[in-house]
């Protein structure tokens, strides 16, 4: 058994734990997150660790990274399970803050990345990035880390960030983590306890579909010819629909006509009420 977490609420109890920390010289990270914690958060965590001398999570579910008709009110919500899973990670510091906290009455700035918000996520989800970039900014701004830690899953994401730590002159590494995957190549989230045991089956065909769009791409198929057929399998393997599932400039996230430059595949796609991502380098 791994001994209690200790948790701050708001930002001057937060500052004034880093602060000590900072005194001594430490190196301190930060692992961002909306909780319902798994593998994949575990390991971002446990990357920090690898680089820095303290380790704070933040927990908050960010309302305004979902519209109003999106899962914000059945997200799943587990602190006392998270910050016992932090514990055995080894994570020094729970940042929970409530909504009043994070967005105190008033609350009127938003933080809007223009260009690589725009493509995918930013197409179906409109309201993502926005809530997404004003969350981060102000993470980042309250710790002041050394360094940041965020999952390849959520990739749009982690390229918006980046983007906008560079354009803000936010002093925060920003560094990206690989996926981690179920045993059947599924990539690990929260949004997986959604899935019934028939939809599980399904979601695990997703990563070999991209691989298999993958294999077609590196062997000279026709990018939209690769993108069209991986849609189509995407939909006779039991999805009920498919969002997106294209082949993106690594770092832009706009469209491409060969692989003479990085490449990334990025897929979103729906399970009943569930919406899954996922998305691998070519
Ligand atoms: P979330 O709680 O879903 O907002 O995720 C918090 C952080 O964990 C984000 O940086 C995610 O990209 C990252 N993350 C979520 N799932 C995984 C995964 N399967 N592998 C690696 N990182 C992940």
């Amino acid at each position: 058994m791994s001994s209690a977490l200790p948790v701050v609420r708001d930002v001057p109890a937060l500052r004034a734990e880093i602060a000590a920390w900072r005194k001594t010289g430490l190196r301190v990270g930060l692992v961002p997150t909306m909780g319902a914690l798994h593998e994949g958060h575990l390991s971002l965590v446990q990357t920090a660790k690898e680089k820095c001398d303290r380790v704070i999570a933040s927990l908050f579910v960010n309302p305004r990274q979902f519209a109003p008709h999106e899962d914000f009110d059945r997200y799943p919500r587990d602190e006392a399970g998270d910050s016992a899973m932090l514990a055995g990670a080894g994570c020094d510091l729970l940042y929970a803050p409530d909504r009043a906290a994070m967005y105190p009455a008033g609350f009127s700035t938003n933080v809007i990345v223009s260009d690589v918000s725009t493509p995918l996520e930013g197409e179906f989800r409109p309201h993502f990035f926005g809530g997404v970039a004003t969350v981060v900014s102000k993470l980042l701004l309250q710790a002041l880390p050394d360094a940041a830690y965020f999952g390849e899953k959520d990739y749009q994401q982690l390229q918006v960030i980046k983007r906008m730590t560079r354009d803000l002159d936010i002093p925060v590494e920003i560094v990206g983590c690989a996926t981690v995957r179920e045993h059947d190549g599924l990539a690990m989230s929260s949004r997986n306890a959604y899935l019934s045991a028939d939809e599980r089956r399904v979601a695990a065909r997703l990563n070999h579909i991209m691989h298999d769009a993958i294999k077609a791409a590196r062997g000279g198929e026709a990018i939209t010819e690769v993108e069209a057929e991986a849609a189509r399998h995407i939909a006779a393997a039991g999805f009920a629909s498919v969002d997106y599932i294209a082949i993106r400039d690594a770092e832009t996230l706009q469209p491409i006509a060969d692989l003479s430059r990085p490449a990334r595949i990025l897929a979103a796609a729906w399970l009943g009420k569930t919406r899954l991502i996922d998305n691998m380098a070519v």
